[in-house]
């Protein structure tokens, strides 16, 4: 906690989608939170402002969690101007889909940089730096267990993501600090909407006992349980909000 008693959170990836519903969501929840972004600069600009408006307190950071400095840097920026971190919630991600036969040396380890790297060096720095009692809320997909064609690469990089939150709840559980893993269905964002004709999103949604895809909103308040009180008791486990799909 801050000196004013303020949990201060981390979300990487936060200037659209299921990031930026989250970024509002903890500082409606009280938290001081650091809003990242790759190259969105505006969007990540306006969650700010709109935090601020409602009586929050919020920064901008522009990090490329794909590169080695990334994790450093934004725990350098939260502690600079909130004087450390409780939760950190790993985000951002890319999914390029095509079949493992079409899929080149570069997007395997874009995949791999971004979702898996990333989301390492961010458990790694939370170990040697976040407060005693913290979060880490990392995010995997329900594409891990539905295993389809094309999403290869992606699938491979939340199932390791999965496996480290496993064995990072066992190393840090001494020191209060829970690991868990959020794992969506389709959720309406620019990742799950881009490229998909209205007949294909018809056909997923037929896939989803709940009728309907997820909206931002439905994933940002499975973080608030975990990254608030109510969530303490809960450690090592992969949360699947999916609508019921699997
Ligand atoms: P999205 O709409 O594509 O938004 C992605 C966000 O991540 C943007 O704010 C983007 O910022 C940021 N980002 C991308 N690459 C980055 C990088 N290298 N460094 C820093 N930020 C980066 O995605 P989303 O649907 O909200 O997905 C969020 C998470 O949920 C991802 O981990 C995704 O795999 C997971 N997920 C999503 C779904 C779904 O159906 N939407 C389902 C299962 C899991 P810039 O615009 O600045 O690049």
């Amino acid at each position: 906690m801050s000196t004013n008693g303020q949990r201060v959170a981390i979300v990487t990836g936060a200037s659209k989608g299921i990031g930026r519903a989250i970024a509002l969501r903890l500082a409606k929840d009280g938290i001081a939170v650091v809003v990242n972004y790759a190259s969105s600069r505006g969007a990540a600009d306006e969650a700010v402002a709109e935090i601020e408006a409602a009586g929050g307190r919020a920064i901008a950071v522009q990090a490329d969690i794909g590169g080695p400095a990334a994790m450093t840097d934004l725990f350098d920026a939260a502690e600079r101007a909130f004087g450390g971190i409780d939760i950190l919630v790993n985000n951002a991600g890319i999914m390029k889909l095509a079949p493992l036969s079409e899929t080149d040396d570069a997007a395997f380890e874009r995949h791999m940089a971004i979702n898996l790297a990333g989301t390492f060096r961010g458990i790694r720095e939370a170990g040697r730096r976040m407060r005693d009692g913290g979060r880490i809320i990392n995010f995997s997909s329900s594409v891990v267990g539905v295993y389809g064609p094309a999403y290869g690469a992606y699938a491979a990089s939340k199932a390791a993501v999965e496996a480290m939150t496993h064995v990072a709840s066992k190393e840090l559980g001494r020191r209060g600090i829970t690991v868990n893993a959020v794992a969506p269905g389709p959720v309406e964002t620019d990742m799950f909407m881009n490229g998909k004709s209205d007949e294909l999103v018809q056909r997923i949604v037929g896939t989803i006992p709940l009728a309907r895809l997820g909206q931002p909103d439905d994933i940002a308040s499975v973080v608030a349980f975990l990254a608030g009180p109510e969530g303490g008791w809960v450690n090592g486990q992969v949360l699947r909000a999916n609508g019921g799909m699997i």
